[in-house]
C-alpha cells in the first residue's frame, strides 16, 4: 500500500467524514488569511506556539509546506440542534482537536515523515507556555491551518470535499502533509 491509500485509511478510521489530496505545487498561501489572524479575531493569535506569529513569516510557512509532496485534507462534520448552540460548537471543536491529535499519533510510526495541521490553534495544555517556555509536546505540536495563509473554503474545492455541509451542521479541517 503507498502512503496516499495507507493515510487516506489511517484518517477514516481514525473517525474522520471525508479526505481528499492536494500535490502541494498547487495550494495558494494568502497574505489576507494571515492579515486575518493578525486582526485577531479567533483571540488566538499571539497565544500558543500552533499560530502566528509563533509559526513563522508565512515565506517560512510555504518553505515547510514544500518540504511534502503532498496535502491530505480532512474533514469532520458535526451536527447542531441550532445555530446557537454555542455549547455543541465548543463540544465540536474539542472533539476535532482531540482527534487530529490522536491522528497524528496513529500516523506516527506508520508513515513518516508527515506533518499535521489542524483547525484554529492548540488547546492540549490548560495553559500554554507561549512565549516564555517552549512547547510541552514539540514533536506532536500542529499548526494552525489557518495561520499557514490558507484560506479552506479553496482548499476544500480543490480537494473536493464539501466545506458545508448544511444547516444544522459544521465541520472543522485539518491537513497530513506528505510525501
Ligand atoms: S501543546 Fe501545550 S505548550 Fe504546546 S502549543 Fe499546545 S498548548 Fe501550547
Amino acid at each position: 500500500m503507498d502512503n496516499t491509500e495507507k493515510i487516506r485509511r489511517i484518517i477514516l478510521d481514525a473517525g474522520f467524514s471525508a479526505e481528499g489530496i492536494i500535490p502541494t505545487e498547487d495550494l495558494v498561501f494568502s497574505e489576507d488569511v494571515r492579515k486575518l489572524c493578525e486582526q485577531n479575531r479567533c483571540r488566538k493569535y499571539g497565544t500558543t506556539w500552533a499560530c502566528p506569529p509563533a509559526v513563522g513569516t508565512l515565506e517560512e510557512c510555504r518553505e515547510r509546506v514544500l518540504d511534502f509532496s503532498y496535502m491530505h485534507l480532512f474533514s469532520k462534520i458535526y451536527t447542531l440542534e441550532s445555530s446557537l448552540d454555542f455549547r455543541g460548537m465548543a463540544e465540536g471543536m474539542k472533539d476535532f482537536k482531540d482527534s487530529t491529535w490522536e491522528l497524528g499519533r496513529l500516523l506516527k510510526g506508520e508513515v513518516s515523515p508527515v506533518r499535521v495541521l489542524s483547525n484554529e490553534s492548540c488547546n492540549r495544555c490548560k495553559k500554554c507556555t507561549y512565549p516564555s517556555e517552549p512547547c510541552r509536546f514539540p514533536d506532536e505540536l500542529q499548526h494552525s491551518i489557518e495561520g499557514y495563509g490558507f484560506n479552506i473554503n479553496e482548499l476544500a474545492k480543490q480537494a473536493g470535499l464539501l466545506y458545508n455541509n448544511g444547516a444544522g451542521t459544521m465541520t472543522f479541517f485539518g491537513a497530513v502533509l506528505h510525501s
